[in-house]
């Protein structure tokens, strides 16, 4: 038997061509030319994830068979003993993706083929609405409908409560302030108005984005049954999601949940109760393509579907692997997508593309996707303290964003 391809080295890349701190990893083989590309973006904290990939897990992975991918996971997840936080788990997804990378150009096979093959030609795909009123949101979905969009996410002032600065009490720090009781009252307002102008057809998605407290997402989720959304997610925060329950014995709007979740403890109880409709990893986040393959197999035995979290702080390589799940899943639900700019698909070739509402693959053996590594160095992380993450309630108190 020939010896067994091994990993020779890792590199980690970085850049910032659109706003998020993109972090890629290049596994390069022992076979001259073969190299796998994998997502470890945690955007608000990209040092510690580099830290961890170049001190700890690139000298952990050096001279591994490539082709043991499982085992390769199974051990460097309890490697470290402790483990599901998000920086070690984005760092392992770095190098787990970039396996699956290399063992589909090994086979000549796209990667979707070596999950089980494709149970679809595209994924259906939702893009974001916003607007400042009612029907500043209605002409955007207006224009996503237009370019054939047929699920459509609405928000208005981003995810909601502007004014609350108003209302702060003196001396009141800064802060990205927001009020959420207002916010309620305003996004029922503005769905009212979308459903009663743009209608029926349209497929609706709202994000709470976790800024309610428990009792208020559960008279929420009860007030927008009415306008049968496609889901309503993170309707509730990871600390609180016993509350699911009450979500659930109150009222059918269909929930989505999951794109801040790390641990397996945080997921299993949601499916197996049947408390959620669709899990929302983000899967780098959960540790890359291996575990969100397990996920997935679960989620569809009880009726979960999928809708893999996908905004513009995931790298077009994890936007790459939620794409070849997409294909495969039998549960697939819908994918979220983020429109990159001109300037991302000439960094990275290979970035899946929209028509007509739908994500196509491009067919290339393993993920489909390569880094222009020159073009890349052009645009160096930015560091900054991020702002719109310090969020507070209208008397100052610091609240999740
Ligand atoms: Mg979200």
């Amino acid at each position: 038997m020939a010896p067994p391809v091994t990993i020779r080295d890792i590199k980690v890349l970085t850049t910032q061509p659109a706003g998020s701190h993109l972090i890629v990893v290049k596994v390069i083989t022992s076979e001259p030319g073969l190299y796998g590309l994998g997502c470890a973006t945690f955007t608000q904290r990209q040092h510690a994830v580099i830290a961890a990939l170049e001190k700890h897990i690139v000298p952990f992975m050096l001279g591994r068979d490539v082709s043991r991918i499982e085992e390769t996971w199974q051990m460097a997840m309890v490697h470290g003993y402790w483990r599901n936080g998000p920086v070690l788990n984005n760092a392992i997804s770095g190098v787990d993706m970039a396996l699956w990378d290399i063992k589909g150009k090994q086979a000549g096979m796209p990667v979707y083929q070596l999950l089980g093959g494709k149970c679809r030609e595209a994924a259906a795909v939702y893009v974001h609405a916003d607007g400042r009123d009612p029907r500043e949101v209605e002409d955007n979905v207006r224009k996503f409908m237009a370019e054939g969009y047929r699920t459509i996410r609405i928000q208005m002032g981003g995810y909601g409560g502007r004014g609350a600065q108003l209302r702060r009490p003196e001396g009141a720090p800064d802060g990205a302030y927001y009020d959420p009781r207002s916010y309620m009252r305003n996004m029922l307002r503005m769905m009212e108005h979308i459903r009663s102008t743009v209608g029926e057809e349209i497929e609706l998605v709202h994000d709470v984005h976790e800024r309610l407290s428990p009792i208020d997402a559960v008279q929420f989720a009860k007030d927008v049954e009415r306008f049968k959304l496609f889901f309503l997610e993170d309707a509730l925060a990871p600390e609180d999601i016993a509350w699911f329950a009450r979500i659930r014995e109150q009222c059918a709007t269909p929930i989505a949940m999951g794109e801040l979740f790390n641990n397996p403890h945080e997921w299993q109880p949601l499916i197996a109760g049947r408390l959620i409709d669709f899990v929302r990893m983000h899967v780098s986040q959960m540790g890359g393509l291996t575990p969100a393959r397990h996920v997935a197999a679960f989620a569809g035995m009880f009726g979960v579907r999928t809708a893999w979290h996908g905004p513009g702080d995931v790298s077009p390589v994890g936007h790459a692997a939620n794409l070849h799940l997409d294909l495969w899943a039998p549960n697939f639900g819908i994918q979220e997508w983020c429109r990159f700019p001109d300037l991302v698909y000439e960094m990275f070739p290979g970035t899946p593309e929209v028509r007509n509402g739908y994500l196509y693959p491009n067919d290339r053996p393993g993920l489909g996707i390569d880094v222009d590594e020159k073009l890349a160095a052009h645009y160096p992380l930015v560091d900054e303290v991020e702002r719109w993450t310090q969020a507070r309630l209208p008397d100052g108190t610091p609240a999740r964003p």
